[in-house]
């Protein structure tokens, strides 16, 4: 069994399983009421309690009891076959903190069985600035001219850790389009007929002369979430708007933006538009060299003591900035920052610098919605939102993507069914699981084919390449975007730029 040298008191002192040991009262939260079986995707694709969070906990509490050896084959099994979605968390009632738990089983899972190859040539990649930025410039170049979306295509089903890696590069590509103002037809038609006066105004206000045609945003019905302890019953970013007026009458803000590593490597051109975005909307942006990735798929993967110190340079790397929020575009990102106070906690020398740090994120739209937004030009698309888990489950913000969206003069916001279920896509699971994950986007794709929209927006990197992936499968080359591109284009348009 394998010692966890750095980290917590018990990663100093003793073994991964004492990481889930030391977690009894949130192992002991789950009430086995199973009102969470029914939201969880694995459950309902497989129907095996097994593969349901209920029996996942019981698992974890076994192998933390002893009861159950921590290398067994059927603890490895269903917990490498949970996605991490957070699903069960929004409809527990007794607010068990499942992310947090399924964390520390995989740590002990590595320890006891090692990881793959192929997860830790990833994760030693998101880790490593220079790897990073070498495997982003290769992949760069695979996706440009469409190789990387032919060579998908052409890859056996039978290679499909290979075929979903491929196609999931291509769909990281830019969407030329938007920016060309050539979307096929249905947009400038749209646009024809939508043109109006540019409005500087704030979000919300009743009767604004260029509300969108069709504010679909209140169309979207998502379950309202049982609060998680300590917790208040709802997260921000669940329908309160501020109607805040002139932006520049208010006050300016100095912010740091987190550029992230998949997000910097592959999807620079959205940390560019959230740039622009924020600056548009009187925010100053102190840029932070020394930050690097959050952490979050090494903590998904088991291997929390990375995961741990990757925390600790970014909280040194963004206090040392002395910005008064740090903003985050990517879902799976600014869960994890948000809780780095958490996974910090017993570690004594970090702990409340680690809180400091989390109470100062901010996720780009809930922090846009707070804020109040400027309005753009008009932006005819018909567009469908898919809500990441990370967003919606695991930070409460299920609101704010959708009010930005609506504010967006004649966007036509199209409701997407089961919006806040998981893609499969996972962080890395897509990869390492490409028939359930696989099935999973299927499902998706079936109801993204049903809304009719031309485009399909979701605030995540991992989400945009799992669904752009099925996407480019599937010969579909609707694109998929985040959503801020979007407000991005209907800045620029109206000649806003980054003012
Ligand atoms: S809903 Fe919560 S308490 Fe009930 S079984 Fe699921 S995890 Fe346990
Ligand atoms: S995180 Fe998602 S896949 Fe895992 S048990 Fe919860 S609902 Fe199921």
């Amino acid at each position: 069994m394998s010692t966890l040298p750095r980290g917590s008191m018990e990663e100093r002192t003793g073994t991964a399983l004492d990481v889930l040991r030391a977690e009894e009262e949130r192992l002991l939260a789950c009430v086995h009421c199973g009102f969470c079986l029914n939201a969880c995707p694995t459950y309902t694709r497989l129907g095996d309690e097994a593969d349901s969070p209920r029996g996942r906990l019981v698992l974890m509490r076994a192998v933390a009891e002893g009861r159950l050896e921590p290398d067994s084959e059927a603890f490895a099994r269903h917990i490498d076959q949970c996605l991490g979605c957070r699903a069960c968390e929004t409809v527990c009632p007794s607010g068990v903190e499942y992310g947090f738990l399924l964390e520390r089983a995989r740590t002990v899972i590595a320890a006891e069985r090692g990881t793959s190859p192929l997860t830790k040539m990833l994760l030693a990649g998101f880790a490593n600035r220079s790897s990073s930025f070498v495997s982003s410039a290769l992949g760069r170049l695979l996706r440009a001219g469409g190789i990387a979306a032919t060579l998908a295509r052409l890859t056996p089903r039978r290679f499909g850790t290979m075929r979903t890696g491929l196609a999931m590069l291509a769909a990281t590509r830019p969407w030329e389009a938007l920016r060309r103002g050539s979307t096929g037809g249905a947009l400038e038609e749209r646009e024809a007929v939508s043109t109006g006066p540019v409005q500087s105004t704030a979000l919300g206000q009743p009767g604004e002369p260029d509300a969108p045609d069709t504010p679909a945003a209140d169309n979207y019905e998502f379950a309202e979430p049982h609060a998680r302890a300590g917790e208040a019953p709802t997260g921000t970013g669940m329908g309160t708007m501020t109607a805040a007026g002139d932006v520049a009458a208010r006050k300016r803000l100095r912010v740091a933006v987190l550029r992230g590593c998949v997000q910097d490597g592959l999807f620079r051109r959205v940390n560019d538009a959230t740039v622009r975005v924020l600056r548009a909307n009187g925010c100053e942006i102190v840029d932070v060299g020394a930050q690097g990735c959050c952490g979050a798929l090494h903590a998904h993967s088991g291997a929390l003591a990375d995961s741990h110190d990757l925390a600790r340079r970014n909280i040194d790397a963004f206090e040392a900035a002395g910005v008064e929020y740090i903003i985050v575009n990517a879902a799976g990102c600014g869960a994890m920052m948000k809780e780095y106070g958490a996974q910090l906690e017993r570690d004594p020398e970090w702990s409340e610098r680690a809180k400091r740090f989390s109470s100062k994120v901010r996720d780009l739209f809930e922090f846009l919605v707070e804020r109040g937004v400027r309005t753009g030009a008009p932006l005819p698309l018909r567009v469908t939102y898919d809500a990441p888990c990370h967003l919606h489950h695991a930070q409460r913000i299920t609101r704010a993507p959708l009010d930005v969206l609506a504010s967006i003069p004649s966007l036509e916001l199209v409701p997407l069914e089961d919006a806040d279920e998981c893609c499969g896509g996972a962080g890395v699971y897509g990869i390492q699981h490409p028939e359930l994950g696989g099935r999973i986007v299927n499902d998706k794709l079936d109801a993204i084919a049903r809304t009719g929209a031309q485009v399909v927006v979701t605030p995540n990197p991992g989400c945009i390449m799992q669904i752009g992936a099925g996407l480019v499968l599937r010969g579909d080359d609707r694109p998929v975007l985040h959503p801020i591109e979007l407000l991005d284009e209907s800045y620029r348009r109206a000649g806003m730029g980054s003012e």
